[in-house]
């Protein structure tokens, strides 16, 4: 997506250990008409998949979720809570993430009040590393009787390879921006 790529390379941030920060209009302060636009590309993507859900993971990707959910005509938000808690209980789904970011590892759990077989669901996050987040939601769309009929990743880090590995299983990944790679002491940011 053009605009989405522009604007990362206008006010991206590269830093060392492979991490893109785009605290200015994604994942602190957000730019709700690039958000709207991005949810509008993936309802124009995924037109055809009969979405019912669409599940996210706290906390950045829920604003793009929400945003997306308008696009797709109000379609309901769930977000996978990260939880430490180590008595997680019967009513839950839950998964382990490592976390690429800070690296250590939580229960990533869903109320299974708010997923059920025969759900459709779209699974949309801001960021695609090493695929350990989208694996765990995975996980927890399983573990519900439901379907991930597609998966909306707002920037892919494509020289992790995680998107590509899920591609070829078969997963209908739609990234908006891809990034094949980027150098911290330049700045240099090429997408594929
Ligand atoms: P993965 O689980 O695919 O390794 O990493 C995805 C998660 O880590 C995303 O939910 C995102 O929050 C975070 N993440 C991974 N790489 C980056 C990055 O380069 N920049 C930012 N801001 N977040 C990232």
């Amino acid at each position: 997506m053009e605009l989405l790529e522009e604007r990362i390379r206008q006010d991206g941030e590269v830093y060392p250990g492979n991490i893109l920060k785009v605290n200015s209009f994604l994942n602190h302060q957000m730019d709700i008409g690039l958000l709207k636009e991005m949810g509008d590309e993936w309802a124009r993507l995924f037109a055809d998949a009969g979405i019912n859900k669409i599940l996210t993971i706290e906390a950045s990707g829920i604003g793009i979720a929400c945003i997306a959910g308008m696009s797709f005509g109000n379609c309901p938000v769930v977000f996978a809570k990260k939880s430490k808690s180590l008595n997680l209980g019967k009513d839950v789904y839950t998964a382990k993430v490592e976390s690429f970011t800070h690296k250590n590892v939580s229960d990533v759990v869903v109320d299974k009040r708010f997923l059920s077989s025969g759900d459709r669901i779209l699974i949309i996050d801001d960021f695609l590393a090493n695929g350990k987040a989208l694996e765990g939601l995975m996980e927890i769309v399983n573990q519900a009787g439901a379907e991930v009929v597609g998966v909306g990743i707002a920037v892919e880090k494509g020289f992790q390879g995680a998107g590509d590995r899920f591609r070829s299983q078969g997963v209908r990944l739609e990234s908006l921006a891809i990034v094949d790679s980027m150098d911290a002491e330049t700045g240099e940011i090429v997408f594929r």
